[in-house]
């Protein structure tokens, strides 16, 4: 097994990603120690993009 689809049916049993207490989305990375969504923990700013336009817990970001 090696890291192909096969592996990937592993990928569900330990949670990569937590609650983030800056932006409120389960993106914050254990591991890495940072936010994938709004960039807590990498960098001060909060990480938005133009094309970022979608829903999250029931407010527009952007
Ligand atoms: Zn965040």
């Amino acid at each position: 097994m090696g890291k192909g689809t096969a592996s990937f049916g592993k990928h569900g049993r330990s949670k990569s990603h937590i609650v983030c207490r800056r932006c409120g989305r389960r993106a914050f990375n254990v591991a890495k120690g940072y936010c994938a969504a709004c960039g807590f923990g990498r960098s001060r700013r909060i990480r938005r993009y133009k094309w970022q336009r979608k829903k999250v817990n029931r407010i527009r970001i952007v």
